[in-house]
C-alpha cells in the first residue's frame, strides 16, 4: 500500500483527498502557491511545500515544480485531483519517470480521451453512438461549413481540447457560422493551445447524464451507476444527483453498457466518467466525452454506494484489484450535491472575490470545502468554495434536506450562490425531476433575482449594526454620538439618520434607541421596533414577535447580511449634513458642532467678514469631514476652539456678529 502521497491540487478537492489519506494512514503532502499560504488545504495535509507564484501556470500547472516537491518530500505517489494537470498525459508520464505512482489512469488512457475528436471515434467504434456531428481531421472552412449544413443548424462548435465548459459556442444560423468558427478557433488556440474544432448538432432539450466507471490494472471494470448533472450555468454543472430521475430501465442499461464498452476499448485502469447527453424524451444517450479523473460531483456516487472513491483510486494505483465486484455494488437512496461558488448569481454568475469573514456549515449535510473563516478568495483560481451533499431515502428527502442545510449555511465576506441554489432546488421543475440544461433560463427567465422577504428588516439591522460598530467601523465617534444622543439634552429620545444604500437604491433611515439593544427604525413614514442580540458573526433580531437570525460581515461601511438563504449587501453611512448644522446656528450667528468630533480646520479669524454659506470651520467626525458654514452675513467676533481640539456635540465653535 502507498504510504505517502502528494496532492497536486488546491481547494476542496485537495482537502478531500487529504481526508482519505488520513483514514488510510497515508502521509499527505500539500503544495501551495504564494496566494495559498493560509489556505485550508495546506492545513489539512501533514506537510506542505511552496511551488511558485499565485498564477496557476507558475504553480499548480508546473510539472517540474510539483515533481520536485514530491521528491523533496519523499512522496511515493501523486494525486492530481481534477482540473489543473489531472488530464495531462505528460504529467502522468513525468511522475512515472520520477518513480512516482500517479493516482489516475495510465498516460495511454489519458491521451486516448484527451482530445474530443479522437475520443468520439473510439466511442463510435466501441458501440457508443455520439451526438450527430463532424469530428475529423479536415478543419478547412469549406469542409466545416459543408458539414454544418449537413448536420443542420443550430450546431455546437467545440474545441477538441476543451474542458470545464469552456471552448464551445452554439451557432444558430448559417450567416453566423463563418465568424463563429474563426472566433472559436482563436479561443481554442489561446485557451488550450490547440485550434482543432468539432461540430455537433445542438441538442435543444438536453439532459447531461454520466456514468461513473472504475477499472483496475488487472482487467477489472465496473460501473457505479449514473449521475444527472443537467442543471448547469455556462455549460458547467451547478447541481448533481444520483440516481438520475425518471430514467427508463432501457436507457439506464444502455448507459451502463456503453460506458463500460468505452472503458473496455481503452483498457481503462482507474476511476473515470463517461459523459452522455440525452435529449429529453429520447431513449438514445449520446456519448459526449470521457473525463479520465475524479469528478467534482463524485460525492453523490459515494453517498448512494457507500464507497470512498478516492480510496478506490489509491488502491487501484497501488496495483490492487477493484475493491468490489459489480454484483456487490448497490445504490441506496438518493443524493444531491450543490456547488457553492463565489459568484453573483443575480449578475450572470460573475465571479466575486474577498475575505471570508464568517463560515458556518448547515446541519445534516456532507460538506466538502476548501475554505474556512479568514480565507481569501482570489481571482487566480476557479470559484468553487465548497460542495454540500445531502443523502436521503428518496429524492424528495435528499432535496428537502439539502434546502434546509443550505438555508442554515452561512458564508459571509464574499458573494456565494447559496441563495440561488436554494431557489433552484425549490423550483417545481427541479422538484419534479424534469430539469434539462436550460433549467436556469426556464426557471428564472430574465435571470435569477434574489427573493427579498427580509430586505426591510435587513436594512434596519444594517443601520443598527453600523451605529453599534461605530459608524461602519469608523472608530468610536459614532458610539460616542449614540451615547450622547441617548442621554440627549433635549430630554426626549434622540435620533440619528443613516443612509443605507445598495447599487440600485439609497434609503434614509432614522434610528432611535428605545432601550438597551432595542431600536425604533423609521423609513418612509413607517417604523420597525427591533431588538438585537449580537453574538460574534450572528445577530438575532426580534421584530413584531418574530425572531430572524442574520449572519453578518462588516468591512468598513460595507455590511453584508445573510438569513434563510437570502443575502444582502449594503453601504451604510451616517447622514452628514453640514448645512443642517448651519441651520441649527442660524439667526444667532453661533456656529456649533452638531456632533462630537475633532476640529480639523478653522478658516476665519476674529474680525473677518463672512457671507452666508461661507465655510468657517471643518469638523472631522467618523472619518468624515463636515464643513460648517455661516448662515449669516457679518463679522467673526470670537473663535472658541483651535484646530485639533476635541469637541462635544453642541459645543460653540465660533460666533459671528450678524450685520443688522
Ligand atoms: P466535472 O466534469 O468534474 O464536473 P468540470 O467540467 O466542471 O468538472 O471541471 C472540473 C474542474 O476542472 C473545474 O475546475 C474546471 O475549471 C477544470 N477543468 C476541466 N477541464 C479543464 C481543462 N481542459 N482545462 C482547464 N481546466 C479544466
Ligand atoms: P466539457 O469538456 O467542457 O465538459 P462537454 O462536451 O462535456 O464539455 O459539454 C459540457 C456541457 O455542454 C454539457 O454537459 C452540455 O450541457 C453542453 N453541451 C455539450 N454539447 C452539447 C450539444 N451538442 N448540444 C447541447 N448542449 C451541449
Ligand atoms: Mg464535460
Amino acid at each position: 500500500m502507498i504510504r505517502s502521497l502528494l496532492i497536486a491540487n488546491r481547494g476542496e478537492i485537495a482537502v478531500r483527498i487529504a481526508r482519505t489519506c488520513r483514514q488510510l494512514g497515508i502521509r499527505s503532502i500539500a503544495v501551495y502557491s504564494e496566494a495559498d499560504r493560509n489556505a485550508r488545504h495546506v492545513a489539512a495535509a501533514d506537510e506542505a511545500y511552496r511551488i511558485g507564484p499565485a498564477p496557476a501556470r507558475d504553480s499548480y500547472l508546473r510539472i517540474d515544480a510539483i515533481v520536485a516537491a514530491a521528491k523533496r518530500a519523499g512522496a511515493e505517489a501523486v494525486h492530481p485531483g481534477y482540473g489543473f494537470l489531472s488530464e495531462q498525459a505528460k504529467f502522468a508520464e513525468a511522475c512515472a519517470q520520477a518513480g512516482l505512482i500517479f493516482v489516475g489512469p495510465s498516460a495511454r488512457c489519458i491521451a486516448a480521451m484527451g482530445q474530443k475528436i479522437a475520443a468520439k471515434r473510439i466511442a463510435e467504434e466501441a458501440g457508443a453512438p455520439c451526438v450527430p456531428g463532424y469530428a475529423d481531421e479536415d478543419q478547412s472552412d469549406a469542409r466545416m461549413l459543408a458539414e454544418a449544413r449537413r448536420i443542420g443548424f443550430p450546431v455546437m462548435v467545440k474545441a477538441s481540447a476543451g474542458g470545464g465548459g469552456r471552448g464551445m459556442r452554439a451557432v444558430h444560423a448559417e450567416r453566423e457560422f463563418g465568424a463563429a468558427l474563426d472566433l472559436a478557433r482563436r479561443e481554442a488556440q489561446a485557451a488550450f493551445g490547440d485550434p482543432a474544432l468539432l461540430l455537433e448538432k445542438l441538442v435543444e432539450r438536453p439532459r447531461h447524464i454520466e456514468v461513473q466507471i472504475a477499472g483496475d490494472k488487472h482487467g477489472g471494470l465496473v460501473h457505479l451507476f449514473e449521475r444527472d448533472c443537467s442543471v448547469q450555468r455556462n455549460n458547467q454543472k451547478v447541481l448533481e444527483e444520483a440516481p438520475a430521475p425518471h430514467l427508463s430501465p432501457v436507457v439506464r442499461e444502455k448507459l451502463f453498457a456503453r460506458a463500460l464498452a468505452v472503458g473496455r476499448a481503452i483498457g481503462y485502469d482507474s476511476l473515470g466518467t463517461v459523459e452522455f447527453i440525452l435529449e429529453a424524451g429520447s431513449e438514445e444517450p449520446w456519448f459526449l466525452e470521457m473525463n479520465t479523473r475524479l469528478q467534482v460531483e463524485h460525492p453523490v456516487t459515494e453517498a448512494i454506494t457507500g464507497f470512498d472513491l478516492v480510496e478506490w483510486q489509491i488502491r487501484i494505483a497501488a496495483g490492487e484489484t477493484l475493491p468490489a465486484r459489480q454484483d456487490d455494488i448497490h445504490a441506496r437512496g438518493h443524493a444531491i450535491e450543490a456547488r457553492i461558488v463565489a459568484e453573483r448569481a443575480d449578475e450572470a454568475f460573475r465571479a466575486d472575490v474577498g475575505t471570508i469573514t464568517a463560515y458556518g456549515e448547515g446541519p445534516g449535510l456532507r460538506f466538502d470545502s476548501g475554505v474556512a473563516r479568514g480565507g481569501e478568495v482570489t481571482m487566480f483560481y476557479d470559484s468553487l468554495l465548497a460542495k454540500a451533499i445531502a443523502h436521503g431515502a428518496d429524492r424528495e428527502a435528499a432535496r428537502t434536506r439539502l434546502v434546509a442545510g443550505l438555508r442554515a449555511t452561512q458564508i459571509a465576506g464574499v458573494a456565494t450562490t447559496i441563495p440561488f441554489l436554494v431557489d433552484a432546488l425549490e423550483h417545481p421543475l427541479f422538484g419534479a425531476g424534469e430539469a434539462t440544461t436550460s433549467f436556469i433560463a426556464q426557471a428564472f427567465p430574465g435571470g435569477w433575482k434574489p427573493s427579498r422577504a427580509n430586505e426591510r428588516l435587513a436594512r434596519a439591522v444594517a443601520a443598527i449594526l453600523s451605529a453599534e460598530a461605530g459608524g461602519g467601523g469608523q472608530g468610536g465617534a459614532w458610539s460616542r454620538l449614540r451615547g450622547f444622543r441617548l442621554l440627549g439634552p433635549a430630554g426626549g429620545r434622540a435620533a440619528c439618520r443613516i443612509l443605507v444604500s445598495t447599487a440600485a437604491a439609497r434609503s434614509t433611515l432614522t434610528l432611535e434607541a428605545t432601550g438597551r439593544d432595542c431600536f425604533c427604525v423609521r423609513e418612509d413614514g413607517s417604523s420597525l421596533d427591533i431588538c438585537v442580540k449580537r453574538d460574534g458573526d450572528s445577530v438575532e433580531t426580534e421584530c413584531d414577535g418574530a425572531i430572524v437570525r442574520f449572519f453578518v460581515a462588516i468591512d468598513g461601511a460595507a455590511i453584508r447580511l445573510a438569513a434563510g438563504g437570502e443575502s444582502y449587501e449594503f453601504d451604510v453611512r451616517p447622514e452628514i449634513d453640514g448645512a443642517r448644522s448651519g441651520r441649527a446656528a442660524s439667526g444667532s450667528g453661533a456656529v456649533r458642532s452638531h456632533m462630537p468630533g475633532i476640529v480639523s480646520e478653522i478658516r476665519v479669524a476674529p474680525g473677518d467678514r463672512v457671507a452666508p454659506g461661507d465655510v468657517v470651520a471643518v469638523l472631522e467626525s467618523m472619518k468624515l469631514f463636515i464643513s460648517l458654514s455661516s448662515e449669516v452675513a457679518g463679522v467673526v467676533r470670537e473663535v472658541g476652539c483651535v484646530a485639533g481640539q476635541t469637541v462635544q456635540a453642541g459645543a460653540l465653535l465660533l460666533s459671528i456678529e450678524a450685520d443688522s
